[in-house]
């Protein structure tokens, strides 16, 4: 229905228009009934529906309706299907329809920068490239039904030590193409109704009151049409986030923030213009809501939970599969040993932990799956109460592994150990798990672990196992999906959305994580997860892109539709991929690229393409990929823009981060160059390795030898020629006044200078 939204807020008083930028409770934004503006609910989110019956908070403590929970981010990322992910969105968007909530808050595009951030299992990647694409796979499925999102938190939240008050310290460049990379393109591919700033500081002014941030890059840059609400509790100083762009203050502040936006105004600190667009703003999303809301909408309850089943199936990464372990075969005498088996951990703690329709227990299902003449014993093995160690159980455990041919063993993360709110101590599962494994390994060789955690651990017993399945979270249909697995009904497709290092002290974060007090300096810089184990050639314990399948696949036959292209034109790039094995499986084509050489510092490779596809045995598949600029481009801070650096870049093609099969060289063209001014203290080097000074410098060095002795002595042979050029590479223009024994003076250098500037010179 179309409504002239202008005409309604001339009709609004100060204090209503003021009004409408904070909430009406904890779930609600404020309508004007006598505008016939109606209220709207927003809840979490993200990877399930949290619609509270009654109590409000904001950790998830209180009881909420239920509703289908999925695989959290960790886990979806995992899949690396767009398409799977878009439809995760599209159930959840049936379920908000079927429950009145106009807005679902998430997902969340953080990158994952340690892997001891308590959050990360609500987060989808360490790359902002993937993270982006899942973040707007999600945001599209669910905006497809009338539904709107939040995209958070934004920008720079990827710890929760001081969550509140910290400020994360990051270069310009890095914010760019890491951290705000992964929301950007998110904004731009599915332009989320909402976006949900973050608690935080970012370089020193809060994320909630940070034009720079709210207004010049989300708004004006990306070009963000919908609203940015504040995390529940993130306003600093209400005025001064409104005029940096904040729009809407969550929860409620019982008028506190309404007041001093009047007061502001009143005072002339604050426009009203400025409150009109932010009530303009609110006001479309509102009537979106409204005009989208379908009417007596209802979900089939059991069809979302089959669905759950399967995406926790492509979500889990198949990471060991020593001797074929896997799959079971249905008629092996199986002990399952782990109170996880019954006890599944499923989903994280915090805003987002929901209610689940229903919930698999993990033993059950394998059970079912197995069928009526399986032989399946059970132990619990550990508590998940305290990580003391009790023998009784291991005892127990034991036995019925020795009398086993295969133990399948369920560990990773109690409850306790990540959650929102905090950020863990350290990446070792609880001591009772370790025991549980050393005491089992010792009676019985076939043993494969099943994983059930929001984000990586260290294995240091991982050689005493020949399976590993990271289940991740996998939300309610947990059981269904690991039986699939472990009996071969499914094959594992997932690949692993970041890096799990060797050890904590591996991560590129390491030194300085969280930070001290309340500044936490990203020092890593670009260099976060894979970019940065590349870069040191520093192998972890498993990539970033890896799993492993039933199958094989093989790649061939690498083509470019040119191999010469300018920075503002696209290359499509295609490789085969054949099944090679003897089951039915899915690949996850990944495509990096490396600047093969830059005079910026840059990552070894990063990833700019990847494609899942589904293959037969012996099925072969063309898989495209089209790249653009930004493939190839770096974020220039004196630009305040991309930019291509002319010359060679490597397309690889891969199965993971360090199992690149297929490599074409190509050239791009920059059309984009930056002017560079000289000044006396630029170096010989820099002027002679810019092609479009050197022959003046080489004419100007050529004066100045037949002038100076100190100069025309040492060419005499080559070595020494070489060795001079070496040498004067560093040296800074002026220094050649003093040694050139006054036959080169000021005047020279500043007619010289006049000269190369004046050419134009270009990088
Ligand atoms: C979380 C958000 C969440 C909000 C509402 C905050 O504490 O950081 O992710 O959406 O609470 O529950």
């Amino acid at each position: 229905m179309s409504r002239d939204i202008k005409a309604l807020i001339s009709q609004m008083t100060l204090e209503e228009k003021a009004g409408m930028c904070s909430g009406l409770d904890f779930w609600h934004l404020k309508g004007v009934e006598r505008l016939g503006i109606p209220s709207i609910m927003v809840t979490d989110g993200p990877h399930g529906l949290r619609k509270q019956k009654q109590g409000a908070d904001h950790l998830g403590l209180f009881d909420s309706v239920p509703a289908t929970c999925f695989p959290s981010a960790a886990g979806l990322a995992s899949s690396w299907n767009r398409d799977l992910v878009t439809k995760v969105g599209v159930a959840l968007g049936e379920e908000c329809q079927a429950e009145d909530v106009a807005v679902i808050l998430g997902p969340g595009a953080n990158i994952k920068r340690s892997p001891l951030c308590g959050r990360n299992f609500e987060y989808f990647s360490e790359d902002p490239y993937l993270s982006s694409e899942m973040a707007a796979s999600h945001i599209n499925g669910v905006q497809s039904q009338g539904v709107g999102t939040s995209l958070k938190h934004f920008a720079v939240n990827n710890q929760e030590d001081r969550r509140m008050s910290v400020d994360a310290i990051v270069d310009e460049r890095t914010l760019r193409e890491i951290y705000l990379a992964s929301f950007e393109g998110a904004v731009k591919k599915a332009q989320p109704w909402t976006v949900m700033c973050s608690y935080n500081r970012v370089n020193g002014p809060y994320a909630s009151e940070d034009p720079y941030l709210l207004t010049d890059i989300l708004k004006e840059e990306w070009g963000h049409e919908g609203f940015v609400v504040s995390d529940w509790g993130a306003v600093n100083e209400r005025a001064d986030g409104l005029n940096a762009g904040l729009e809407l203050e969550m929860p409620s502040s019982n008028g506190i923030g309404d007041a001093k936006i009047v007061a502001a105004v009143k005072s002339g600190k604050l426009s009203e213009e400025r409150v009109d667009a932010a009530v303009e703003r609110l006001l479309r999303i509102i009537f979106m809501a409204v005009d989208n809301k379908k009417e007596n909408a209802s979900y089939d309850i059991e069809a979302h939970h089959q669905f759950a089943r399967e995406v926790a199936t492509e979500s889990m990464v198949l990471l060991k599969n020593e001797t074929n372990i896997l799959p079971l075969s249905k008629d092996a005498k199986i002990s399952v040993i782990g109170a996880f088996a019954q006890t599944p951990r499923y989903q994280g703690g915090g805003s987002s932990h929901i209610k689940p329709t229903k919930l698999d227990n993990i033993l059950e299902e394998i059970k079912n799956v197995a069928g009526e003449s399986a032989q399946i014993q059970f132990a619990n093995g550990y508590n998940l109460a305290n990580d003391d160690i009790d023998e009784t159980l291991v005892t127990e455990a034991r036995a019925i592994a020795q009398n086993s041919d295969v133990t399948v063993l369920f560990i990773g993360l109690p409850d306790r150990y990540e959650s929102e709110g905090y950020d863990r101590a350290h990446l070792r599962i609880p001591l009772n798990q370790q025991h549980i494994i050393d005491a089992l390994a010792e009676v019985q060789d076939n043993i494969v672990v099943v994983l059930s955690n929001g984000a990586p651990i260290e294995m240091p017993w991982l050689g005493k196992v020949k399976g590993v399945i990271e289940g991740y979270l996998a939300g309610q249909a947990i059981g269904g999906a690991i039986a699939d697995l472990l009996f071969g009904e499914a094959n594992p497709s997932g690949k692993l959305a970041e890096t799990f290092p060797v050890a904590l002290e591996h991560n590129p974060s390491y030194l300085n994580f969280p930070g001290e007090g309340d500044k936490v300096e990203y020092k890593e810089g670009l260099f976060v997860g894979y970019r940065y184990y590349d870069k040191k050639n520093l192998a972890p314990l498993f990539p970033f892109g890896f799993g492993l399948s039933y199958t094989k696949f093989e790649y061939t036959n690498i083509q470019v539709d040119k191999t010469t292209l300018k920075d503002t034109e696209t290359v499509k790039v295609t490789v085969t991929v054949k099944n090679i094995g003897k089951v039915a499986g899915k690949e996850i084509v990944q495509l990096y690229v490396r600047d093969v050489k830059s005079t910026m510092i840059r990552p070894e490779k990063e990833l700019k393409g990847f494609e899942k596809i589904e293959l037969q045995p012996g099925e072969e598949k063309r898989v495209s990929f089209e790249l653009d600029k930004r493939a190839f481009a770096y974020y220039n801070v004196d630009m305040k823009d991309w930019h291509v650096e002319g010359g060679e870049f490597d397309i690889l093609v891969g199965k993971s981060s360090v199992g690149i099969e297929l490599k074409q060289t190509i050239t791009v063209e920059q059309t984009v160059f930056v002017k560079k001014t000289y000044h006396r203290n630029s170096t010989i080097g820099d002027l002679m390795s810019d092609s479009s000074v050197a022959p003046l410098v080489n004419e100007f060095f050529t004066k100045i030898k037949e002038s100076s002795p100190l100069f025309s002595s040492v060419d005499e042979d080559a070595e020494g020629a070489e060795m001079m050029a070496a040498m004067m590479k560093f040296m800074p223009l002026r220094a050649l006044v003093s040694f050139s024994g006054g036959s080169f003076t000021e005047e020279h250098l500043a007619g010289f200078l006049a000269r190369v500037n004046g050419q134009g010179v270009f990088q």
